[in-house]
């Protein structure tokens, strides 16, 4: 996986680049925390649960399906907070669903199950490039875990932070959505 700190840079460059109006400060956070949701399954692992079974690390946790019920349940609860339901429901999504798709491109551990419940199938994207990280902060701390840092500023950072730009500069060229008090 990468860290959670970098999983979290996807929901924040979504909401940096289309701004307050559009991701409210409590769905912000809550994109975020989605993203770091899914290896809340290493647990898992202390409990006996197999590596590569469907309730295991980078199983079902990890799934489209799944991520698309989730942020449904918390867009839901958030439907008054933000820009709408189905924009809410949108970014949510997107900010779990990043999480398995930036796992598929890691060099190590076993693929993710994408499409859990359809399917227990472990996937990996065409190319890995980021290095994977450990599973620990002590080991993270380690030389090794400079090389995963770097790799993830290389992969994820820095395309995150292209990303917000991009959407700044849409940002700017549409109009700003009504406000709901209007
Ligand atoms: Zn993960």
């Amino acid at each position: 996986m990468p860290t959670i700190l970098t999983h979290a840079m996807v929901p924040l460059a979504m909401g940096l680049g289309l701004g307050r109006e559009r991701v409210s400060r409590p769905l912000l956070f809550a994109g975020m925390a989605l993203s770091a949701l899914p290896d809340l399954d290493v647990v898992g692992l202390r409990l006996g649960i197999p590596y590569g079974a469907d309730l295991g690390h980078r199983g079902f946790s990890h799934a489209l399906p799944v991520a698309v019920l989730v942020s449904l349940a918390v867009a839901w609860g958030l439907r008054r907070t933000g820009p709408g339901f189905l924009a809410a429901w949108a970014f949510l999504a997107l900010s779990m669903a990043s999480h398995g798709l930036l796992d598929a491109l890691t060099t190590g551990g076993k693929g993710i199950a994408l499409l859990w419940p359809f399917s227990s199938e472990r996937f990996f994207a065409p190319v890995q490039v980021i290095r994977v990280a450990p599973l620990g902060l002590r080991r993270l701390l380690s030389s090794h875990g400079a090389e995963v840092l770097l790799s993830e500023l290389r992969w994820v950072w820095l395309p995150c932070a292209g990303l917000a730009l991009l959407l700044w500069g849409f940002r700017r060229a549409l109009p700003a959505p009504a406000s709901p008090e209007a």
